[in-house]
């Protein structure tokens, strides 16, 4: 006798607009037609192609080894909070950065959830920027909030402005989420932009959820301008996010960070206490190690160097081999912006990243996922032959648009 197999209760309303990250499907996507031999070249997912410095796969191992293999304090193990302490104040010249106004976590995607839900209920609108990165605006519907999209000026590399924002603002408006430097674009705002950011915040009393967890690599001098730059009064309605993943090639690890306002510290840490109990216990120590050893730094400087080399040949090519095509010239993180929709009329994000994968066995990731799909995404955390390779099979796609559009 056949079983009838019965359909689950549906989903709950919690989910009711949840999507999976486009930016995992496509790597996953990726490394599987890969896995059956296919020489896909994988320009999809933000992650540094670099293996975690020395010094912190040591000292997580030595965790390990001395027995920090049980709970860890719910916020945080106190080594990593002073270290992260002591590395923000010293990137912002020095000013005061309190370690317990900061809340460790599973990854910085689990500080940003954390301080969404903290923050943002049912009613409250919370703007974003866009294009924006694929994760924000579901979190902020996890939260029950509204996200509302603000499209980014095209002559700004995609920046908004304080009359965006004002045009999108209402009563109801609680939150932004800002994201310097910028995944998708490589945008960075500059110092005095996120000052007339943060006076349009205080006038409105609107929280800034800042994600600066790209902001040692940047190309322009020293890391990217950041809130911590700002006086105190600007710390005063705004959580910073930062992490391990990117500048120290820790994606694996899962260490993210968020520092916030006491009451939001305490309310973040409470709901962690709930949710996962601290982030992981040798990885946390590993941590400590990434943000104050001096070996690390200067292993972050050359990483950083790296993705500087590498942006420059991707901009020299572009610019020489694809003169139509307009592109975000980054300044910061890894990835390049670039738009198709002048490659052949009607050419959507999509329909190239399809066709890239299928006939030239590339992986990008289309700007549909971050909200415009007049656009790509390439991320360059990638080594350089795999680099060039992807390059030539761009070009030779971008062509083909173009020929079929003559
Ligand atoms: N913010 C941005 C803008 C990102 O691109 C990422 C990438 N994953 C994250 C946060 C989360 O990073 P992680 O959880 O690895 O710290
Ligand atoms: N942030 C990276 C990206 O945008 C990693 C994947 C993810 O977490 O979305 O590709």
């Amino acid at each position: 006798m056949t079983k009838v197999l019965r359909l689950p209760d549906p989903l709950s309303s919690n989910l009711q607009h949840l999507k999976g990250s486009e930016t995992i499907a496509i790597n996953a996507e990726a490394r599987r037609l890969r896995a059956l031999g296919r020489d896909v070249v994988d320009l999809s997912v933000g992650e540094p192609d670099f293996d975690t410095p020395g010094p912190v796969s040591a000292a997580g191992i030595q965790a390990i080894q001395k027995g920090l293999t049980r709970y860890p304090p719910n916020v945080g193990v106190a080594d990593l909070r002073n270290a992260m302490a002591k590395h923000l104040s010293d990137l912002s010249g020095g000013r005061a950065v309190d370690p317990d106004r900061i809340v460790i976590s599973t990854g910085s995607k689990q500080s940003l959830f954390n301080t969404c839900f903290a923050l943002f209920g049912p009613r409250d609108k919370v703007l974003i920027p866009s294009p924006a990165w694929v994760s924000y605006p579901q979190i902020i519907h996890l939260a029950r909030a509204e996200p509302v999209m603000v499209p980014g000026e095209v002559e700004w590399g995609l920046k908004v402005g304080v009359k965006d924002l004002e045009r999108h603002t209402d009563k109801l408006t609680r939150g932004l989420v800002l994201c310097s430097p910028c995944n998708p674009t490589g945008a960075v705002y500059t110092l005095a932009e996120l000052k007339a950011i943060g006076d349009w915040a205080r006038k409105h009393n609107i929280w800034i959820v800042s994600d600066e967890i790209y902001r040692r690599i940047h190309y322009g001098q020293g890391p990217a301008p950041s809130f911590f730059d700002l006086p105190d009064e600007y710390l005063e309605r705004t959580v910073v996010i930062y992490g391990a993943s990117k500048a120290y090639a820790m994606t694996g690890w899962r260490i993210g960070a968020a520092y916030a306002p006491s009451p939001v510290a305490k309310a973040m840490a409470n709901l962690q206490s709930h949710t996962t109990t601290g982030a992981n216990h040798p990885a946390q120590i590993a941590a400590a190690a990434a943000f104050s050893d001096p070996r690390v730094e200067q292993e972050v400087v050359k990483m950083t160097a790296v993705f500087r080399r590498r942006r420059d040949r991707l901009v020299e090519r572009f610019r020489k081999e694809a003169p139509g095509v307009e592109f975000v010239e980054p300044v910061g993180a890894f990835y390049l912006f670039f738009r198709v929709d002048g490659a052949k009329d009607g050419l959507t994000g999509s329909k190239f990243c399809d066709r890239l994968l299928s006939e030239h066995a590339v992986a990008l990731v289309p700007g549909a996922a971050f909200g415009d799909d007049r656009w790509v995404r390439l991320s360059y955390a990638t080594s350089d032959k795999e680099l060039e390779k992807g390059m030539d099979r761009i070009m030779a796609c971008l062509a083909e648009f173009e020929a079929i559009s003559a």
